[in-house]
């Protein structure tokens, strides 16, 4: 029997990135308006034709976008907030985006747990007319290459609601958005689409069980239009709500089983027969091979219990890479266990084919055999390393706990004076720093020529904050691309792909590395830059780390072993990296963690256990160092409001946090929960190319004495000073020293 088979979003950034060459070509008036949108057509239809090939029975068609599909449907929706309205087409979709002089563009902020940003939709009560013709034109040109498999995507009005900002009340919202919605699907049905896809992640959330009502209202509705409606959730289990979505008025409905249980509750609560069950079985957030051992049991049982099902990636396939085959670079046996779009929609046609009985017995045991070989290589390739296993088995509590209390520490470290200033790490990346970096990697220089090239960097921002008069110095940063991968470069157990890129916003697009094996260190990773650093200087200078909690959240981590295990397992090599950099006569030691909240699980009763781990694996690097060495941490993109129980716990004697771009809401957060050890609560948006006066710098100080003791208060911007210019840099650093100079006085 035929098992139908589905794709819920594809990549859209094109395979060689086509989608932000053009619209940086477009950006900078070096193409017009057609080419880019002929560029994103090509991409668009290239993706279907991929998927028609795999025999994709329910192509998820419309999710390709310009810049973010949230902004998409905000603008189909008319949800265009006045401060935009005297734009027009391309002009204003842009402006939304990336705002304008003196026209701040949407909020930007992560998508569900993933890494994608999406664009906040503002919503008040003047909303401007719907238009969903570039939708319907896009349908159109589906069914011309697709037939009857063009599903077009549709984001759901409770998803798009719960990650809109809301001026008016919800129910105004639903009201005024809801026959909008029944207009769209109106005309979607009388193109002679059979079938939609609606897309409500939101369901997934803690807190979704207080949206019956809301969602038998608005699905009550649509559903008297009787066109078929997928409704769509990803990314964890119904939880509370699957009692009462599964009787939902609508007739299909897609739930992931790579994570959550949902399994678990259809067995305690039934299905509802009359519809089908969108099986999300293809991880569509990592990148391995499925596992056939452990993917046809678990396909076969559900099949078992509900006989009606559609076999699809679990959420839109935008998570993953285009094409691992491409990956040449990489050692064969791990590449031939990766799984990007093009292999997932073939294991995808591979399940379909394996349940429905459609595999001739040779076929079958063929690729079976083919996945098991694979496997088997790997793991040839990739041992479990013994020595780092047993190290992990050993650990004690002393292993997670420095040897005195954070009072007891502070009087034996480095002392300072009030208000001590620093930075947080990084400084600009200039095109000679980059350049320099790309022709070392092409081989065009040696070694010692680009060691002696960093080393005049380091140099000269040393020199450059001396004159300024920071008080506590760093090196600069100016050997690392990315403070994940400079060290995944250097640890045992990570890869890094060639082609291997994923949308993080609009244009931005990052290669996540891959973490396949056991991680070790074999080398001090930061220590010569450390060295070179703080032998200009008398001040101190702090060692630079990257905590190994952002390691395992910007990167696809093992589905062999937990999380949290793979977080300890780097957590061993930062202790060594701790400890050598204590010999080599670093003070203080920064192990930035601003990744830490963005790993938080959707659902609020799993948060415990995350945390609980999270946190140990940075006490695990961290509490190696002496009394003496005073550790750092660094976090951003933050609340903190509700997790600084944990931050109190990580021990660091001193955290800095992003704090100027949230109007002092962090440190307000820090303030609130009674937070003893010390802070650097930023004092301006590094953001922003605006250079902070002193006055302004020193209003942020004096908000940090109002609502901290005096000892406890560090002076730094808010965040790293990689992405600004030499001349942005100076200027605000002496704002900054200058500002301090007058808050001492003042003490
Ligand atoms: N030390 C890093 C830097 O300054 C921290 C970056 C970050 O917080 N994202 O660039
Ligand atoms: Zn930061």
């Amino acid at each position: 029997m035929k098992i139908l088979t589905a794709t819920l979003g594809y990549p859209r950034i094109g395979k060689n990135r086509e989608v932000k060459k053009a619209l940086e070509a477009f950006w900078s008036s070096k193409i017009d308006a057609g080419s880019l949108q002929k560029t994103i057509r090509e991409v668009e239809e290239k993706n279907w034709k991929t998927q028609l090939e795999e025999e994709i029975d329910r192509i998820g068609i419309g999710d390709t976008t310009l810049y973010d599909h949230v902004l998409d449907w905000a603008i189909r929706l008319g949800l265009i907030p006045k401060r935009f309205q005297p734009f027009e087409g391309l002009e204003r979709y842009f402006t939304m985006a990336r705002g304008k002089e003196g026209i701040p563009a949407l909020e930007m902020t992560k998508w569900f747990d993933t890494n994608y940003h999406y664009l906040v939709p503002e919503i008040s009560s003047d909303i401007l007319p719907a238009d969903f013709n570039d939708f319907l034109e896009t349908i159109d040109r589906a069914q011309s290459l697709l037939g009857k498999k063009a599903t077009p995507i549709i984001l759901g009005i409770s998803t798009l609601l719960r990650l809109s900002r809301l001026e008016i009340n919800i129910d105004e919202a639903i009201e005024k958005l809801l026959p909008l919605y029944v207009n769209l699907l109106t005309e979607i049905k009388n193109m002679g689409i059979e079938e939609v896809q609606i897309h409500e992640p939101v369901l997934v959330l803690s807190d979704a069980v207080s949206l019956k009502q809301q969602f038998q209202t608005i699905y009550n509705r649509l559903a008297s239009i009787g066109i078929f409606i997928n409704l769509v959730t990803y990314f964890d289990d119904l939880g509370e709500t699957y009692p009462w979505v599964i009787d939902l008025p609508v007739a299909a409905i897609s739930l992931d089983f790579t994570r959550g249980r949902n399994l678990d509750l259809i067995k305690t609560y039934g299905w509802n027969h009359d519809k089908r069950l969108g099986v999300g079985i293809v991880d569509a957030r990592n990148i391995w091979q499925i596992r056939t051992d452990r993917v046809l049991p678990l396909l076969s049982e559900i099949k078992t219990l509900i006989p009606n099902i559609s076999i699809q990636p679990s959420a839109s396939l935008q998570f993953v890479p285009y094409d691992a085959k491409r990956e040449k670079q990489l050692p064969e046996p791990l590449r031939n266990i990766l799984s990007f779009a093009e292999q997932k929609l073939q294991e995808v046609k591979f399940l379909s084919r394996t349940i429905g009985g459609e595999n001739t017995r040779i076929e079958q045991d063929l690729i079976e055999e083919l996945i098991d070989t694979n496997w088997e290589a790997f793991k040839q390739f990739s041992p479990a390393n013994k020595s780092v296993r047993e190290k992990l088995k050993n650990l004690k509590l002393d292993d997670f706990q420095r040897p005195l209390s954070y009072q007891e520490r502070q009087s034996v470290q480095v002392s300072l004076p009030p208000f001590p200033t620093t930075t947080i790490g990084s400084f600009p990346q200039t095109p000679e720093v980059r350049q320099l970096r790309v022709r070392y990697k092409k081989g065009e220089i040696t070694q010692e020529e680009y060691q002696a090239a960093i080393d005049a960097q380091i140099a000269h921002c040393i020199q450059l904050q001396e004159d300024i008069g920071i008080d506590v110095l760093v090196h600069g940063e100016f050997e690392r691309t990315d403070m994940v991968e400079f060290f995944g470069q250097q640890l045992q157990g990570f890869a890094f792909t060639e082609h291997g890129w994923v949308q993080s916003y609009g244009s931005r697009y990052v290669r996540p590395p891959i973490i396949y094996g056991d991680v070790v260190r074999t080398s001090a990773m930061t220590v010569r830059e450390f060295k070179v650093a703080q032998s200009l200087t008398k001040k101190p200078v702090k060692g630079m780390l990257t905590g190994p909690v952002t390691m395992i959240n910007w990167s696809y981590v093992r589905d062999d072993i937990s999380r949290a295990e793979q977080a300890f397992q780097i957590a061993l090599a930062l202790r060594e990296e701790v400890a050598d950099l204590e010999a080599a006569g670093a003070s203080m030691i920064q192990i930035d963690e601003p990744a830490l909240r963005e790993g938080l699980p959707l659902k609020y009763d799993r948060w415990n256990d995350y945390l609980s781990w999270a946190v140990d694996a940075f006490r695990l690097a961290s509490a190696i160092a002496k009394p003496q060495t005073q550790i750092h941490t660094h976090m951003c993109y933050s609340e903190f409001g509700d997790i600084m129980s944990h931050i109190e716990r990580l021990d660091a004697d001193v955290l800095s946090i992003e704090n100027s771009r949230s109007n002092n809401e962090t440190l307000f957060e820090v303030t609130e929960a009674g937070y003893s050890h010390q802070v650097g609560n930023g004092v301006y948006d590094v953001h922003s190319p605006a250079i902070p006066s002193p006055e302004q710098i020193l209003q942020q100080l004096r908000t940090g004495v109002a609502n901290l003791p005096v000892k406890q208060i560090w002076v730094n911007p808010d965040c790293g000073l990689k992405t600004r210019r030499w001349e942005e840099v100076i200027p605000a650093l002496k704002n900054m020293v200058e500002a301090t100079k007058v808050l001492r006085e003042e003490i």
